[in-house]
């Protein structure tokens, strides 16, 4: 398997994070990729680097408005006397409707759902190579292999058609489902990060050809606390076609494995011709968000049951923090996940 990656990500390094109402430390910061690269590799996958791809895949998902917004904020906002280093909202409509706001600062707040995705001069670029690196695993899989890990940093996905959140600019896992649909109709996206998949939601929740499963710490008490309820199943030709699993605050393994059971035997059930895992290890039960408490040996199991699905698979990264047990997190999903992941010839 390969690890596709550039290291032009890392040239994002958010300084701006507000927990509680109080400025700390980004924590998504470039030395989680160095910590996922370096474990990447120890676990076998040989690293690419994408080619670039341009706007395309991002378009493919992200409204014009918003590329256009994420392109040209950074320097809209140095013209702002007096403004923050970083663009950082301070207003946010309480509902979007169709107008849309001329100046910088209320752009930020429509484009904008919260305080932890600030846009410093380096942003858009990495996010755009993060969602090549996720088309090109697309692209690699759709060539017949049977599975390829995008290393995605900044993640993507909080972030909606028009919205970025939750340190997320470009939905790179909605990218890479796209990028499938050109070989087959149907794609599953499962999500397995702590925090509820929103944007990858909000993406497809009208649609049928993608069906989209969240695992998540319940939402009730925990971001993105305005999504990912279970009765969230989908709107017009899309109801049923989203499944949301809240699992209880410090859901260890067995409770964890009992609930991905459920997401996979749904998405058994839906057929689809590729897979998408939003490989977020932030359900670990050392990591700095502390919502759930899945240990090593867990995500080892974890990358077990998702193989025996049989599918082609794009793995993409999302969220996971620096922490001991991050680097060695991954690598024992991707050691599970390769003992047991066999594609049937012809599949895909
Ligand atoms: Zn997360």
């Amino acid at each position: 398997m390969k690890v596709m990656f550039d290291a032009a990500q890392k040239r994002h390094y958010p300084g701006f994070f507000l927990t509680s109402g109080a400025r700390a430390p980004n924590p998504e910061t470039p030395a989680r990729a160095d910590i996922l690269h370096d474990a990447a590799r120890a676990a076998g996958l040989t690293p690419e680097v994408p080619p670039d791809l341009g706007l395309a895949p991002a378009a493919a998902i992200h409204t014009p408005e918003y590329l256009s917004f994420l392109k040209g904020i950074f320097a809209r906002w140095q013209r702002i006397e007096g403004a923050s280093e970083e663009v950082i909202p301070n207003i946010h409509p309480d509902r979007r409707g169709s107008a849309y706001p001329l100046s910088a600062v209320g752009q930020a707040g429509y484009h904008m759902a919260d305080t932890s995705c600030p846009i410093g001069t380096e942003t858009y670029a990495a996010a755009l190579r993060s969602a090549h690196a996720a088309a090109h695993a697309a692209h690699r899989v759709m060539e017949g292999e049977s599975a390829a890990y995008a290393l995605c940093r900044p993640p993507g996905h909080h972030a909606f058609k028009d919205l970025a959140g939750g340190f997320c600019y470009l939905n790179n896992s909605a990218i890479a489902a796209q990028v499938l649909r050109a070989n087959t109709p149907r794609v599953a996206i499962l999500d397995i990060d702590v925090h509820h998949g929103n944007g990858t939601q909000g993406v497809f929740y009208d649609r049928a050809d993608v069906l989209t499963v969240s695992l998540h710490a319940d939402p009730a008490r925990f971001y993105p606390f305005f999504w990912g309820h279970d009765d969230e199943r989908g709107e017009g030709p899309g109801l049923g076609y989203n499944f949301n699993l809240p699992l209880a605050r410090k859901t260890g393994d067995e409770g964890f494995l009992a609930a991905l059971d459920r997401a996979l035997s749904r998405i058994a059930a839906f057929c689809p011709g590729a897979l998408v895992i939003a490989l977020g290890l932030d359900a670990y039960e050392g990591d700095p968000f502390a919502g759930l408490s899945v240990s090593t040996p867990g995500f080892r199991r974890i990358g077990e049951q998702i193989g025996q699905l049989g599918l082609p698979t794009v793995l993409v990264q999302e969220g996971g923090y620096v922490c001991d047990g991050l680097g060695g997190n991954l690598i024992a999903f991707l050691d599970g996940f390769g003992a047991t992941h066999r594609v049937a010839s012809g599949a895909g």
